[in-house]
């Protein structure tokens, strides 16, 4: 027997996310961003269950050369640019589209020698203050790039830093009217919580990442209840331990815990080197035996230790649900002071992932 821990990927769920995008976008394209190995799902694995898509956005040259390899045949869009001049090579090879959002890359746009033209994606910094051209310099870098034969079709894009607030669009919005004023040109500017809430943001192409994958923008699960997203993983492992503690007695390193009562508590096989949060307190959501129960004591590398009182059943080899349809990324997230983003793309190597229909 192996160790019982187990991601399982919802190719059902991701297909379903996806068809809620694309209600929520109306008539716009969807890039979907499936950067960083698809927010740890595999990109491999998952991005076929995404291909009713109009494209895919990401980041690294070596995910976009396997989305070709496995047949994919639409766009892709690089959302970082190219890092080096060097690689425009393989940009043309692969026909990726790719943003651009300093002066050394024009130049070598305009230096570089490409089979056909490369769409590209002009980035405007609309107070992110990442990446991108300030407003009043994209005037000058559009008219620069209009005039390369190596830049095919442009597309003005930006970043919203705070989206999932009510008026977190509001500057950022003024600041690309400001850049655009005289261009037309198609646009893309929403993320998640844009697509989600801010419905004048769509434009041409909405980005949408974290909603594909059934979590929260705003790293409150209850923000995305109403909308039908569902989970694309499951973490799930097993009760490899059971002990029956004495009250005053402590659990696990540091015996950040300790029992006030008597109390029967079981060890799952699931620790922060699967990628689960280290920084899980007790009270941790954890579902176990159709019971919603808690993570008593610190998490381990391998280990984490949960209370059996709610599930007085529980037995050597009952399946824990650490998220998924019964505990939400999400919630877990929040207890641990980070997003779900953070988790999904933690899942750690070592744990086999299985997909599912
Ligand atoms: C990651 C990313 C997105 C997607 O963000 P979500 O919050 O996951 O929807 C969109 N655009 C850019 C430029 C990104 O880097």
């Amino acid at each position: 027997m192996a160790r019982p821990i187990v991601a399982t990927i919802h190719s059902d769920a991701l297909r379903h996310n996806l068809s809620v995008v694309r209600q929520a976008a109306g008539r716009s394209h969807i890039w979907s961003v499936v950067k960083a190995n698809a927010y740890g799902h595999g990109l491999a694995r998952i991005w076929q269950s995404l291909s009713d898509t109009d494209g895919f956005a990401l980041l690294n040259l070596e995910e976009a050369i396997l989305l070709r390899e496995q047949g994919w045949k639409k766009p892709i869009l690089l959302l970082e640019g190219f890092f080096a001049p060097e690689e425009l090579e393989i940009l043309d090879r692969y026909r990726l589209t790719t943003s651009v959002h300093s002066n050394w890359q024009i130049q070598a746009l305009a230096q570089a020698r490409l089979s056909a033209p490369l769409d590209i994606y002009l980035k405007v910094n609309s107070g992110m203050n990442r990446l991108g051209f300030q407003p009043e310099q994209v005037h000058n870098a559009w008219q620069k790039l209009r005039n390369l034969d190596n830049v095919g079709e442009m597309t003005l894009m930006s970043h919203f830093a705070r989206a999932e607030e009510a008026q977190g669009i509001v500057e950022p919005l003024r600041r690309i009217e400001l850049a655009a004023k005289d261009i037309s040109s198609p646009r893309s500017l929403a993320n998640s919580a844009a697509t989600l809430w801010h419905p004048q943001t769509h434009h041409d192409w909405v980005r949408p990442g974290i909603i594909l994958y059934g979590a929260s923008p705003s790293g409150k699960w209850q923000d995305i209840a109403s909308t039908g997203l569902r989970p694309a993983m499951t973490l799930e492992s097993e009760i490899i331990g059971i002990q029956n503690l004495y009250p005053g007695e402590g659990v696990g390193y540091g015996h950040r815990y300790r029992a006030s009562d008597e109390q029967r508590i079981g060890v799952v096989a699931c620790g922060y080197a699967d990628g689960y949060p280290r920084h899980a307190p007790t009270g941790t959501p954890v579902y176990v035996d159709g019971a919603r129960t808690t993570t008593v004591g610190a998490i381990s590398m391998d280990m984490l230790v949960i209370d059996l009182t709610p599930c007085p059943e529980v037995h050597i080899g009952t399946r824990v649900e650490l998220w998924g349809d019964n505990v939400r990324i999400d919630d877990v997230a929040a207890a641990s002071g980070t997003v779900g983003y953070e988790l999904m793309c933690a899942l750690a190597p070592r744990v086999p992932v299985v997909v599912a229909d």
